[in-house]
């Protein structure tokens, strides 16, 4: 049994982080906290702190912008992530990144296995590692199994960009970032990403930089 005084730091600090209001400050990578495992939520904040938690990484997310925020990049190293792309996108890249708009979802105590063997490969970047973005291969669909912010069971399956967006948070979670699973070749800079590999898919940056595609 936990006894409330080990879960009084946790609420403390998350309190403190709340305190100033508006947006939370992001995590950048080097920070250790990216890099450990995080702990199953299991009511470490009383439920109205974890939805004043909810909202304010909501409004850091939507702030940055980003189409996903995980516990650790503000700190905190619990097992919670928020989600939502608007996918404001043209119609070519919608169809062949399969990125369709995602509402704003609370994925607690998140993990992913992959669906069958197909795989995909895109430009990905991380608010937690400004400035750049890289190729990653990934599982092109997944069931996500674990917990709404009430409690209540998630198992679902994702597919096209919400895959990759559910996989990426999950992997937060784990101490993994984006990078571990890159195809480092494909490493460029943000002005780069906009300047020459905007095409939907990476399949001329794979040539140009000489990596793979699956
Ligand atoms: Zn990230």
């Amino acid at each position: 049994m936990e006894t409330s005084s080990e879960r009084a730091p946790l609420a403390e600090r998350v309190e403190e982080l709340l305190a100033p209001g508006g947006p939370l400050p992001i995590v950048a990578a080097g920070d250790p906290v990216l890099r450990r495992a995080a702990v199953p939520f299991d009511g470490q904040l009383a439920p109205g702190l974890l939805a004043r938690f909810v909202a304010a990484l909501r409004v850091t997310m939507r702030a940055a912008p980003g189409v996903g925020l995980a516990a650790p990049q503000v700190g905190v190293g619990l097992r919670i992530a928020v989600i939502e792309d608007p996918a404001p996108v043209p119609e070519e890249v919608r169809r062949v990144r399969g990125r369709v708009a995602q509402p704003f979802r609370v994925l607690v105590n998140p993990s992913y296995t992959p669906v069958g063997t197909a795989r995909a490969a895109f430009f990905e970047g991380c608010l937690s590692v400004p400035g750049y973005q890289a190729v990653v291969s990934r599982p092109a669909e997944v069931r996500l199994t674990g917990q709404d912010e009430r409690g209540r069971a998630l198992d679902e399956e994702f597919s096209g960009w919400p895959a990759r967006i559910v996989q990426h948070e999950t992997d937060h979670l784990d101490g993994t970032l984006y990078l571990d699973r890159a195809e480092l070749r494909s490493l460029s800079t943000q002005q780069a990403v906009a300047a020459r590999w905007a095409q939907p898919s990476p399949e001329r940056a794979a040539r140009a930089l000489g990596f793979g595609l699956p």
